[in-house]
C-alpha cells in the first residue's frame, strides 16, 4: 500500500499516438492534461502506473472479433476513417489495446489494495464503442472492457458505472444493456449525439431497471446536474451496492467546450467528483476507478482534471 489518501494515475506518453489530424479528440488533450498536471504538483508525492495493452480475451469480452479485426486493419493498412467522425492512423489498434489496458491497470492497482482510488488518462475514449461497432471517436470500450475484467478477474459480483460525460455513453449501455450485474447510470445532453439516451431506455430481460439515463436539456448548470447527482444517482447507487465503482470522466459538459451545449463550470466536475468518492467510500471501501472519457477545450480540461484530483485527495 502506497500514497493510500492520494488518487493513483495511470499514464502513458503513448497514448498521444493515436493520430487524428485537426480533430478535437486530438493527441494535444493528454499534453494538455499533462501540463496542467505538472504545473499543479499533481505529479508529485503520487503513484503513476504505466499500462499495459489489454489481451485479446479482455476485449473480446466485450467485443464481436470483427470490430478488433476491422480496427488492427484499418490502423496496419495505414489508416482509414471508420464513420465520419472516427478516424484510424497507423498507431491506433495498439494505442487503442493500451487504453482499454489502462483502464484495466486502473482497476487492478484498486482491486490488489495498491491504490484506494485511480484515474486512467487514456485515448482513444470508450463510451460510444458498441460491442458489434466502433464509432464517435472510439475504437474500443475501455469502460465496458475494465468492467468486465473486474468481475472476470477480480470475481466482483457487482459494478457501477457512472459516465457524466455530455455525450450519452451508448457503447457501454449496450455492452450491459441485459445485465443485472452492471449498473450504468449516464448524465448527457438530449437530444444530442450519438440520439440515444432517453429516459425510457431501462435495459431489458434480467437487465431491466440497471440501465438508468438522465438526459439533461442542452445549457443545464451546475445546479441541474448537482440536483440529479442527489436525487437520482446517489441514491441508485446505494441501492445497488456495488462492489467497484466505475466512471466515464467526460470533461465535454464544461461551459466553454466546442462540442455541446452545456453549463458546467470547472467546479462542479469537482463536486460530483467529491459526492461519487464519498458514495464509494459507504459503499465499496472506496474502490473507485475513474476513466478519461471526452472533453476538447484544451484549458478546461487541464482545469477540470486538476479540480477533480484535488477534490478526490481531499
Ligand atoms: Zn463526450
Amino acid at each position: 500500500m502506497s500514497n493510500d489518501a492520494r488518487t493513483t494515475i495511470v499514464w502513458s506518453d503513448t497514448y498521444q499516438d493515436h493520430e487524428t489530424g485537426s480533430h478535437p479528440e486530438s493527441p494535444e488533450r493528454i499534453a494538455a492534461i499533462g501540463r496542467a498536471l505538472r504545473e499543479a504538483g499533481m505529479f508529485d508525492d503520487r503513484t503513476v502506473l504505466t499500462p499495459d495493452p489489454a489481451t485479446l480475451e479482455s476485449v473480446l469480452a466485450v467485443h464481436a472479433p470483427h470490430v478488433v479485426d476491422l480496427v488492427q486493419r484499418a490502423a496496419h493498412q495505414g489508416g482509414a476513417w471508420l464513420d465520419p467522425d472516427t478516424y484510424v492512423s497507423p498507431d491506433s489498434y495498439e494505442v487503442a489495446l493500451l487504453a482499454a489496458g489502462g483502464a484495466c491497470r486502473a482497476v487492478d492497482a484498486v482491486m490488489n489494495g495498491e491504490a484506494r482510488r485511480a484515474f486512467a488518462f487514456v485515448r482513444p475514449p470508450g463510451h460510444h464503442a458498441e460491442p458489434e461497432q466502433a464509432m464517435g471517436f472510439c475504437l474500443f470500450n475501455n469502460i465496458a472492457v475494465a468492467a468486465e475484467h473486474a468481475l472476470n478477474a477480480h470475481g466482483l459480483n457487482r459494478v457501477a458505472i457512472v459516465d457524466w460525460d455530455v455525450h450519452h455513453g451508448n457503447g457501454t449501455q449496450a455492452a450491459f444493456w441485459r445485465r443485472p450485474d452492471v449498473l450504468f447510470i449516464s448524465l448527457h445532453q438530449y437530444p444530442f449525439y450519438p440520439g440515444s439516451g432517453s429516459a425510457s431506455e431501462r435495459g431489458a430481460g434480467s437487465g431491466e431497471g440497471y440501465t438508468l439515463n438522465i438526459p439533461l436539456p442542452a445549457g443545464s448548470t451546475d445546479q441541474d446536474y448537482h440536483a440529479r447527482m442527489l436525487d437520482t444517482v446517489i441514491p441508485a447507487l446505494h441501492a445497488f451496492a456495488p462492489d467497484l465503482l466505475l466512471v466515464s470522466t467526460g470533461f465535454d459538459a464544461h461551459t466553454a467546450d466546442p462540442l455541446a451545449m452545456m453549463q458546467v463550470t470547472t467546479d462542479a466536475f469537482a463536486e460530483w467528483a467529491r459526492l461519487l468518492k464519498d458514495a464509494a467510500n459507504e459503499l465499496c471501501e472506496g474502490r473507485m476507478v475513474l476513466i478519461l472519457e471526452g472533453g476538447y477545450n484544451l484549458r478546461a480540461l487541464g482545469e477540470s482534471v486538476v479540480a477533480v484530483l484535488g477534490a478526490l485527495d481531499e
